[in-house]
């Protein structure tokens, strides 16, 4: 049995590519040119010279003594944090980027969230010197001030969705919509393993650079391409996909994903969509998500903006229902601290979404050799605010 994506763009139950029919022509466009384009010689080279040389590739794998001895096991860390812009999801982007010139398009549209994925698409738009349009929430864009400057300078539009709880989904329905009316022109990047197909592929296989370049450190460091676990955090799913990609198929390596718990699973504020989800449809694509009984979405929420999201991509969906996956989830409360502790014990200030895998070393124990390796998917910086409230600093 495989854990990858099939031809029909399904992780077992999950995935497909369930579209408004005026959508169609853009996701098939994309369908059948994704791989042939990514497999070409010239893009290979353009993104990986990029990787390299823009986004500071390969990140470190860093080994967190201070942090294995207190927690007695062997923990590596995937310096993540120390990409251009501070996190996973320019590995994506810039993957994206280079897709869409070869598609012929000379337009980028997005959605965001709390910022980040908007900010990552912004860059590489600067980059190349592509228009750039943002979708976020009205919101998100109050809450998220920083960011909404930074893709502003970065020049790129920032439109807010006034619709509904005006939040992601609402800007992703704008995106949407904007997409329909401009099929010709127009890319769409999304910034997660989320989506209808190909999307999630896509975006694992741009993310996958990640245990590629694990799978080489290990090596050195270790004799062995393989650990014995590998965590991150899930929000929709890209930095955990990057870094599961070239693990998913051997089964001695036991893959552990960490989710928003928020205030507790059963306080009504929570994004543990694993506990939480049952199978619907979002975002076109088939998998588990937190909803009503009469299937309407529920607003999610985590202190970590980033995995503040009601969903998760259906490749994770498929390891939660297979097993493949162990899912964890994790409080506000608990990755705070976590977050505090990677601090005083390794000197990095690690992203609240990153704090929450590292939680995890709090509430089960590994054997003393046993190797795990850690997404360390962000850095903190964006969180100073949020770090400043919670310890009274
Ligand atoms: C956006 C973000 C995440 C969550 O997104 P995934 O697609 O689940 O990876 C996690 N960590 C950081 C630092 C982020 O910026």
């Amino acid at each position: 049995m495989s854990y990858q994506v099939n031809e029909k763009g399904y992780y077992g139950d999950f995935g497909g590519a369930f579209i408004p029919e005026m959508l169609y022509p853009n996701v098939e466009e994309l369908r059948s040119g994704y791989l042939n384009i990514m497999q070409e010689e010239g893009f290979q080279k353009e993104f990986r010279q990029l990787l390299k040389d823009y986004v500071g590739r390969p990140t470190p794998l860093y080994f967190a003594e201070r942090f294995s001895e207190k927690f007695g096991a062997k923990v590596y860390l995937k310096r993540e944090d120390l990409c251009h812009t501070g996190a996973h999801k320019v590995n994506n982007t810039i993957g994206q980027i280079l897709m869409a010139k070869r598609l012929g398009k000379n337009r980028i549209i997005a959605e965001t969230g709390a910022g980040q994925h908007g900010v990552a698409t912004a860059t590489v738009c600067a980059l190349m010197g592509i228009e750039c349009v943002v979708y976020m929430g009205e919101i998100d864009i109050k809450r998220q001030a920083p960011n909404v400057a930074r893709m502003k300078m970065l020049g790129a539009t920032v439109v807010p969705a006034k619709s509904g709880s005006r939040t992601l989904k609402d800007a992703t329905n704008e995106a949407i919509r904007d997409w329909i009316n401009n099929p010709v022109d127009t890319h769409y990047i999304i910034g997660s393993v989320v989506g209808p197909h190909p999307y999630p592929d896509m975006v694992a296989r741009f993310q996958s650079v990640i245990s590629e370049e694990v799978k080489k450190q290990l090596q050195e460091k270790e004799g062995r391409e393989a650990p014995d676990h590998v965590v991150a955090c899930v929000g929709g799913g890209s930095n955990a996909a990057g870094i599961y990609y070239h693990y998913l198929d051997d089964e001695k390596v036991n893959i552990i994903a960490v989710e928003a718990a928020g205030e507790g699973i059963l306080t009504g504020k929570s994004a543990a969509t694993s506990a939480l989800g049952r199978e619907g449809i979002i975002h076109g694509s088939k998998t588990l998500l937190m909803q009503t009984d009469d299937g309407q979405i529920t607003e999610p929420y985590s202190i970590s903006a980033g995995l503040d999201y009601p969903g998760v991509g259906p490749l994770h969906a498929n390891l939660f229902r297979t097993g493949r996956g162990k899912f964890i989830s994790v409080t506000d409360e608990e990755a705070m601290a976590a977050g505090l502790q990677l601090c005083k014990l390794e000197g990095i200030i690690p992203a609240i979404e990153t704090a929450h895998a590292l939680a995890i070393f709090d509430k089960r124990k590994f054997e003393k050799d046993e190797v795990v390796v850690v997404n360390l998917s962000g850095r903190g910086d964006k969180d100073l605010n949020t770090y400043i409230e919670h310890f009274n600093l």
